[in-house]
């Protein structure tokens, strides 16, 4: 199964303040990663993925920077999140969340994976894995009900 960190396992609503700034280009991308460090567990998340088959593989698909990769994992390892692979969106990686995941999900399929499930809550990556004939569950956060959606990612 492919899991989504922010908002599905891991409460980023602390940190929604730094992204307000109406233009992509104001918003405060790192400082919004950088702060994942202190995000609350989502236990309804957390329980998702661990009540999965130990035969099915749970691959937490982010769309996180990679400069965080080291905080993500020590979160990862403090909560006790089951995962068997992390993917995380490399430099020069700021396409809109949908397509990047799109992109993954596809090399994981060529790859020859079977996707059981996608969580995610952005409305976006939900309908994304639709069109992919993947079957996918919307787990409603909140983060993307005022945000415009059109923006690129990060800078
Ligand atoms: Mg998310």
């Amino acid at each position: 199964m492919v899991c989504d960190l922010d908002g599905v396992i891991s409460d980023a609503s602390h940190r929604q303040h730094f992204l307000e700034a109406e233009r992509s280009r104001d918003r405060d991308w790192k400082g919004f990663f950088h702060a994942c460090i202190d995000d609350p567990v989502i236990e309804a998340g957390r329980r998702l993925i661990a009540s999965f088959d130990d035969r099915y593989c749970v691959i937490i698909l982010t769309a996180r920077i990679f400069d965080i990769r080291d905080q993500t994992l020590a979160w990862l390892a403090a909560n006790e999140i089951r995962h068997d692979w992390l993917v995380m969106r490399g430099p020069r990686e700021g396409q809109q969340s949908p397509r990047w995941k799109r992109d993954q999900l596809l090399a994981l399929t060529a790859a020859g994976s079977d996707i059981e499930l996608f969580v995610d809550d952005d409305p976006r990556n939900v309908d994304m894995a639709q069109s992919l004939e993947i079957p996918a569950l919307y787990v409603p956060s909140g983060y993307y009900d005022s945000r415009d959606s059109a923006a690129p990612e990060h800078r």
